[in-house]
């Protein structure tokens, strides 16, 4: 399904694209950033961002933000279903930790959304993009590979949904990042005090990025999301991608120009009629393999991806 808003896209990614001036070549595309070397580790598995603010990482699992305060715990995602409980263990042992009050989910994807259930049960507030949660209330099966996803129970849905922006009474701030870098229902949501920007998957942190293009992801997104992170940040954000290490504005910088070159690349690719597999062949990524490792799966998405937003017919 892919939405009316296309055009917008095009035209968002455009005047993204015109302004990826300053781009610094050379530097490290993902690793540790200097913002980060300040971070010290509470414990195995926990980044402490402040006093209050930290990245849980279970093994395996996709990253989850836990702000603790007096009046309980906010989670940006909830890991996967299998892995709620070691999740909620290891927010219960967090200095300051309490009941979950409210938590953000950045996507609609199990990895994100797993903890919804007990959350929603016990009365929490879910937020999440309008969009979230529509592909949360559906059947949604993945053509390239058959994966079926079934809708979640009616409480484990999002109960506060949003399009554009919002803010808590704390003065956390949530927006939507539109671009569609990995779904339709992108979002991001910034701690102004501790100066940290969760922004899920639109930026990845490890590896290629998954293009979820049944559910309105691509690689212009991809492009357009990294340009959108940038202007809500600054030189001292720290941004926590949904898988990998803390980022910092140097590598994402060097990610725009990366996945810039890439979306050049593949867009010549497809104006030439080139098939997905063709595209592969064209080795597309080379120069970035050896860092990134293996993007068969990612190019051949990402080619994938472009059909629905630049195909003359589309
Ligand atoms: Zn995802």
């Amino acid at each position: 399904m892919i939405e009316p808003g296309a055009q917008t896209r095009r035209q968002i990614l455009r005047a993204a694209i015109g302004g990826a001036a300053g781009i610094v070549l050379g530097a490290r595309v993902r690793g540790v950033g200097a913002a980060q070397a300040q971070a010290t580790s509470d414990s195995p598995g926990t980044l402490r961002l402040s006093d209050n603010l930290f990245v849980v990482r279970i093994p395996g699992e996709a990253n989850v933000v836990a702000h603790t305060g007096a009046d309980g715990v906010l989670l940006v995602d909830g890991g996967s279903a299998g892995a709620s409980d070691a999740l909620m263990q290891a927010v219960a042992s967090l200095p300051g930790g309490g009941p979950v009050r409210t938590i953000f989910n950045t996507h609609w994807h199990p990895e994100q959304t797993g903890s919804n259930e007990r959350l929603g049960t016990a009365g929490a507030t879910i937020i999440a993009h309008e969009n979230t949660r529509l592909w949360l209330t559906t059947d949604v099966t993945w053509p390239w590979n058959g994966r079926r996803f079934m809708p979640l129970p009616k409480t484990a849905q999002p109960n506060q949904t949003f399009y554009a922006t919002g803010e808590l009474q704390s003065g956390i701030r949530y927006g939507h990042i539109p671009d569609a870098a990995h779904t339709d229902g992108d979002i991001y949501v910034y701690f102004p005090r501790e100066n940290v920007l969760a922004v899920g998957d639109v930026v990845s942190g490890q590896g290629w990025p998954a293009v979820d293009w049944a559910t309105g992801g691509w690689i212009g997104g991809i492009v357009g999301g990294l340009e959108r992170v940038q202007a809500l940040a600054d030189a001292g954000t720290r941004i926590v991608p949904a898988r990998g290490s803390v980022l910092g504005m140097a590598e994402l910088k060097v990610q725009s120009a990366m996945y810039r070159t890439i979306y050049d690349r593949l867009t010549q690719l497809l104006n030439t009629g080139r098939s997905p597999g063709e595209a592969v062949d064209a080795r597309p990524t080379k120069e970035f393999d050896a860092q990134m490792g293996n993007p068969d799966e990612f190019v051949r998405r990402a080619f994938e991806s472009m059909w629905a937003y630049l195909s003359p017919d589309a």
